[in-house]
């Protein structure tokens, strides 16, 4: 893997740190008043072009949504009246994986942040390329480019006006996909192994990622968690 390559991953691990690591919002704290946890999504899966499971079979499996007020979608479907998140078949998604794109929602409404795709879907969609190959720079330049809108995201909070100036500067729409900025931090695959980039890790940069998260995203991570004390 070249060194141009290797920043990119580091980007794009920097920047699920970044998402993962977002604080919820808190709930209204009104007796008596119970509000869903998350603003509703609708979550349209596609066939993983690696191991072949089919949108009919994401409805089966034993919690294909992280949360009750999402919905299922079809291709097919009229557009719905909230955000899409498109995923692969076998993806399972976990609260913490879909923070940034929530908060996002929360943060600026569904307008600026309608159509969602997943790293994994976009990675199937390049073709799943290998680490040296023109197509792997291309499709991890767009993911860094397509998450910027992450990076606007812990200072909002306390700074709106400013901060949705940033976000609309930020939100970038991966060429030859339609509409839809990249959610960082995707899901897991239902033979339980995680992935965040590609599906399944078979030579597709997976590996690589996954070893750049652990040996120069996370260490800084500990370090700030120790200055904060
Ligand atoms: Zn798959």
């Amino acid at each position: 893997m070249s060194p141009e390559e290797e920043e990119m991953l580091i980007a794009l691990a920097a920047r699920e740190a970044t998402g993962c690591l977002l604080h919820p919002s808190l709930l209204p704290d009104t007796p008596g008043l119970i509000v869903p946890p998350v603003p509703p999504v609708g979550v349209c899966a596609e066939m993983c072009p690696a191991c072949g499971m089919t949108p009919t079979e994401f409805g089966r499996h034993a919690e294909p949504l992280p949360f009750s007020n999402w919905t299922i979608v079809a291709p097919t479907d009229p557009v719905p009246d909230r955000p899409v998140l498109r995923v692969l078949a076998c993806e399972r998604l976990v609260p913490r994986s879909v923070l940034a794109m929530t908060t996002a929602i929360e943060q600026f409404g569904p307008s600026d942040s309608s159509q969602f795709i997943t790293r994994a879907v976009h990675w199937a969609r390049a073709g799943a390329p290998a680490p040296g190959t023109d197509g792997f720079r291309s499709a991890a330049a767009a993911s860094v480019l397509a998450e910027q809108w992450v990076d606007a995201l812990p200072q909002a909070r306390a700074d709106l006006g400013p901060a949705m100036a940033r976000f609309r500067a930020a939100m970038r729409r991966i060429a030859g996909a339609g509409l839809t900025p990249v959610v960082p931090a995707a899901g897991r695959a239902h033979d339980e192994r995680a992935f965040v980039v590609a599906p399944h890790g078979r030579g597709d940069g997976e590996p690589e990622y996954r070893r750049l998260l652990l040996a120069r995203v996370t260490p800084n991570l500990v370090g700030q968690a120790q200055q904060g004390q």
